[in-house]
């Protein structure tokens, strides 16, 4: 039986939901699923790991491990795949997934390929699927190894419903520290501001907005849905809007239940970034911007009327 190693997302100590679409996927494609989880305090989480559908659950929880590190992070999971003897290692989207795949493929001589939306077992052999080109294409990539490290886009995969998993335990020893780097602290510029990445409505704004007002408008509308903020890099280039707020090719990868674009015609690198949203709204008073060829709803008109009409609209939906 394949056996697939799913590396837990874990955020400000509490598991994030990639963890569970992860692990539905392989339960989905018949594999014997297993769960690494890192950090300090993690073991705290064994419970949520068990119902995210895992039938071993890897734990290296030590106060060493409090911030993310590559060296240390890599050799945890190293350790967890030797022990479980992993076929596949899965990685969410996320910074830490990105910098430790290679790494980890590296140690164990697996083949790397980042960003797929599909694994298809075809008797002993692997086979995933990547958009590339700024999702231009698709490329099938057959796994020639015997194990694949594999970075799954966000969004690519459900978590299955009524999912539960069985408690058992491994933990693992604390890595030894890496002295060639040592990461003293984190310093976040986005201090309580929703993630894009984890945000189940993201609202961006583009070049239409024209200045702080039109973003400070959207702004509002964010807040009423607590939504994350997002830009076109035409707003991140203009100043109004922090660099990592910028979705698309060069910016974020972001796959919420909503996207709305307000303002953005929808040029192929800002598709690049949100195409894999389950629904997308956009406002635009272009009725041929391109944008309304990806959008489930559109609405024709001038952002600065639409808007507010839309914040009036929820707030009487939630007051009923
Ligand atoms: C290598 C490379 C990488 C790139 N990476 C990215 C990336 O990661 N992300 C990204 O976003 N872009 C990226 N770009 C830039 C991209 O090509 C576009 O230039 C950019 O996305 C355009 O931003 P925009 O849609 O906000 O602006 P515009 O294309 O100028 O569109 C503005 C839209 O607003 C509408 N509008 C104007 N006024 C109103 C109003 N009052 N009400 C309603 N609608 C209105 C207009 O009809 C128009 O459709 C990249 C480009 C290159 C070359």
């Amino acid at each position: 039986m394949t056996k697939v190693l799913v590396i837990a997302d874990i955020k400000d100590g509490a598991l994030k939901g990639s963890t569970a679409e992860l692990v539905s996927k392989a339960g989905e494609i018949g594999a014997e699923t297993a769960v690494a989880a890192i950090g300090s305090g993690v073991a705290s989480l064994t419970g949520d790991l068990v119902q995210a559908g895992s039938s071993t659950q890897y734990i290296a929880d030590d106060p060493g491990l409090e911030l993310f590190s590559a060296g240390p992070y890599a050799a945890c999971v190293v350790d967890a795949a030797r022990q479980f003897g992993a076929d596949m290692i899965w990685f969410g989207f996320s910074e830490s997934g990105k910098t430790l795949a290679p790494r980890v493929a590296a140690r164990l001589d697996a083949a790397c390929v980042s960003e797929i939306i599909d694994v298809k077992l075809k008797g002993d052999q692997v086979e995933v699927t990547r958009p590339a080109i700024a999702n231009k294409v698709l490329q099938q990539v057959k796994i020639n190894t015997g194990s694949l490290v594999a970075v799954v886009r966000a969004g690519a995969f459900e978590a299955g419903e009524d999912v539960s998993g069985t408690e058992n335990v491994v933990q693992l020893s604390p890595p030894e520290t890496d002295a060639r780097a040592v990461i003293q602290e984190i310093i976040s510029d986005a201090e309580g501001e929703i993630d894009l990445t984890d945000a189940n409505i993201v609202i961006s704004v583009g070049r239409g907005v024209k200045d702080q007002d039109g973003v400070n408008l959207v702004k509002e509308l964010a807040h009423d849905l607590q939504a994350g903020l997002g830009a076109s890099r035409a707003m991140v280039d203009g100043g109004f809007m922090p660099h990592n707020t910028q979705v698309g090719q060069t910016g974020k990868i972001v796959a919420p239940s909503l996207y709305m674009a307000v303002g953005i015609s929808g040029a192929i690198q800002h598709l690049a970034g949100m195409s894999g949203s389950k629904y997308i709204l956009a406002v635009n008073k272009d009725p041929e911007a391109p944008i309304f060829n990806v959008a489930d709803y559109g609405i024709v008109g001038d952002l600065f009327e639409v808007v507010p009409i839309l914040r009036e609209e929820i707030k009487k939906v939630r007051n009923q």
